[in-house]
């Protein structure tokens, strides 16, 4: 049997994530995976529900009214400001019914949220960063196999330029670092490349970033690093198949790092021990 791990989390029962090599791999899964199993595995093979943290809720709905705009640029359709500020408007009340409570202290915050997020949007239609052209694709899933990698690499891409860059969006509390930005999302920005290259037989003039940066006064800030050469592809792919293997084998334990201070898992996490794993692996 084998297991679905790209999809959003719990799109698989738990019990076809058991000791088997998954379907495919995606950047983001594998990401989480290697940041710490034991998350990874509360939040996607337990399906352990939590409340929506306020910052994601938000960078899902600014995605969705920026995934509008750049659709309507693609087919030359509405792409008013009045119209993405409409998609956003929609997408933040759509997401707190389809994808359950929002962890708000109150309606001050939720109301704070909202007009900070419709900020932000206004800013990167404001910006030198707003697609001007037509995109060569919006929101395009890839899947496709890598020499090195046991599972097939699935992906999906905010907006792929004219030129074949591929473009992902990032909301931010704060201004990024370009190094560090670009080291961060390595596996992600790679995998990207990789796909692209399979599927297009192109190679990525850059790999950019354009994070939404929800300061007093919005930032709209496009980090670009170059295409990866040969070392960094290998190495990229390395890390998507310990995830690959670390899933196939079960293999979830706690990996305590400053992500723990904002981690929603810590009572299980604090309940954890191996033997425990065990007695689950071996039911
Ligand atoms: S508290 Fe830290 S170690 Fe525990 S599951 Fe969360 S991120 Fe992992």
């Amino acid at each position: 049997m084998i297991a679905d791990i790209s999809q959003a989390p719990c799109a698989a029962s738990p019990k076809r994530w058991s000791c088997t090599l998954p379907e495919h791999i995606s950047p983001s899964a594998a990401k989480s995976y290697l940041g710490c199993s034991l998350k990874f595995y509360f939040e996607r093979v337990a399906c352990i529900r939590k409340n929506t943290p306020v910052a994601l809720h938000v960078g899902k709905a600014v995605h969705a009214a920026l995934q509008v705009f750049h659709l309507a640029r693609w087919r030359a359709g509405d792409d008013s400001p009045g119209a993405v500020a409409a998609a956003y408007e929609k997408s933040f009340t759509d997401l707190e019914t389809d994808e359950g409570p929002v962890n708000y202290d109150d309606e001050a915050e939720r109301e704070k949220a909202r007009v900070d997020g419709l900020r932000v949007v206004a800013a990167y239609l404001d910006s030198p960063e707003a697609m001007k052209g037509k995109p060569r694709a919006v929101e395009v899933l890839l899947k496709e196999n890598i020499p090195g990698l046991s599972v097939p690499l699935t992906g999906a891409m905010d907006l792929v330029e004219g030129n074949f860059t591929p473009v992902d969006f990032k909301s931010a509390a704060a201004k990024p670092d370009p190094g560090n930005a670009a080291f961060d999302h390595e596996i992600q920005l790679v995998s990207y490349q990789l796909l692209m290259e399979i599927a297009t037989g192109q190679v990525p003039p850059s790999l950019d970033l354009v994070f939404l940066v929800k300061t007093k006064t919005p930032q709209v800030i496009r980090v670009s690093s170059p295409p990866a050469n040969e070392h960094r592809k290998r190495r990229v792919i390395a890390l998507l198949e310990t995830a690959v293997q670390g899933i196939a084998r079960a293999c979830y334990h706690p990996q305590p790092a400053m992500q723990c201070s904002w981690c929603q898992y810590k009572n299980e996490c604090m309940a954890w021990l191996p033997a425990r794993q065990l007695e689950r692996r071996a039911a």
